[in-house]
């Protein structure tokens, strides 16, 4: 099997390693470059989109923020998984919450704003505080605002309406803002018969806006809610591959933050942690093939390396702890790797997690540095 993936940074070089034991081989297409690459390597294998469709098996996506015409294309071919619907959503946030609505599934109350008396009227309808979001192209917490008085809503506008001017078909998303506890996130596969599988739900805490620590919990009362609403989400689009939907906690009642139409950060601790990897069932479900068992083997947790490319020799000396570089160019706050951490049980793996913030700078691993202060 050949599987395509549009995108070419550290999932399709992931769904690449995970690939090959079952003879899966992936080629990457740079979507800027128009070129395909190699996963692992970045060597440049072809050209053009025409001739990389015509050479692919399958085509899926490691990423949402893909140019329409490309996914069209892809479509026509009718090798395209896990849908370019949704992808689509996954890359424009106003088709995201019409999404999550059509699906009957609980998210934030939102407002989309195009103009000043847009934002005017999501100040009534929405209230402060809020949340405001760039429908397109935003990640990692990045084209966001908090609106907190009404003080600010002059300042809030000029830059909002910056963003707004810059890109045609740009928006922002109103969002009520919501008093979490906690940020939790489902990762599961949706095959080509509608089976579905989905991982333990993942903790994960965000320094910054960018997710430092995810570590696979066991709740099951939340776990149902989880599945159900992934469920519902994943059969209303007839999805096929990894999905991800990234909740907030209130109260034990879960809110759909966001959805990813492909694996996801938060599933990475899935490589040591869990039966078969989110990486390898991604690939199953494309080709068509049976899932893995998504069970988890034991307690696990994913703590991403930002803006390193060393980590101490000791580390890879510790049992239970795996390195995974992601062949990147050193950049101030880049996703450079991530280190799976494994222990027999729960208490152990955050002693575990406290001992390695001893040896790991606060800056690169901010969220094993605040375990530490509260314990
Ligand atoms: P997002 O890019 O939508 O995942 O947002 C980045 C981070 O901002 C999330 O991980 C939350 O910590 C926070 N956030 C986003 N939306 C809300 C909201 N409606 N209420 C409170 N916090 C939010």
């Amino acid at each position: 099997m050949h599987v395509l993936v549009l995108g070419a940074g550290q999932l399709a070089r992931m769904m690449a390693l995970a690939g090959a034991p079952l003879n899966i081989e992936i080629s990457a297409f740079d979507v800027t470059s128009e070129t395909v690459v190699h996963p692992l390597t970045k060597a440049v294998i072809g050209q053009g989109l025409a001739s990389a469709i015509a050479a692919a098996d399958v085509i899926t996506a490691e990423f949402e923020h893909i140019p329409h015409d490309v996914l069209d294309e892809c479509e026509r071919s009718g090798k395209f998984l896990p849908t370019t619907d949704a992808i689509k959503a996954g890359g424009d946030r106003r088709i995201e919450k019409a999404l999550l609505d059509n699906a009957g599934v609980k998210n934030a109350k939102y407002a989309i704003i195009e103009t000043r008396a847009d934002f005017e009227a999501a100040i009534e309808t929405v209230g402060i505080p809020m949340v405001l979001k760039s429908a397109l192209g935003g990640y990692d917490g990045k084209g966001q605002w908090r609106l907190k008085s009404l003080g600010q809503v002059e300042t809030i506008w000029q830059e909002m309406a910056e963003c707004i001017a810059q890109t045609p078909t740009q928006a922002i998303v109103a969002e009520q803002f919501v008093p979490f506890q906690r940020e939790v996130s489902l990762v599961g596969a949706r095959g080509k018969d509608g089976q579905i599988a989905v991982y333990p739900l993942a903790e994960n805490i965000h320094v910054n806006g960018v997710l430092s620590l995810s570590t696979a919990i066991d709740d099951q009362a939340l776990q149902q809610q989880a599945k159900q609403m992934f469920s519902a989400v994943a059969n209303s689009l007839d999805y096929v591959g990894v999905l991800a939907l990234e909740f907030f906690d209130l109260d034990g009642e879960l809110l759909v933050n966001e959805i990813a139409p492909r694996v996801h950060n938060s599933g990475h601790w899935t490589q040591q942690g869990a039966e078969t990897c989110q990486f390898e069932n991604h690939l199953r479900a494309v080709c068509g093939l049976p899932l893995g068992s998504t069970e988890q083997i034991r307690p696990t947790s994913m703590i991403n390396i930002l803006g390193q490319d060393s980590v101490p020799e000791s580390l890879l000396d510790t049992a239970g702890v795996h390195v995974h570089w992601y062949g990147k160019e050193k950049r101030a706050g880049r996703k450079m790797g991530h280190i799976n951490v494994c222990a027999s049980n729960q208490p152990a793996l955050t002693q575990k997690l406290i001992e390695l913030a001893k040896v790991l700078d606060e800056s690169a691993y901010p969220a094993i540095h605040q375990l530490t202060q509260q314990s």
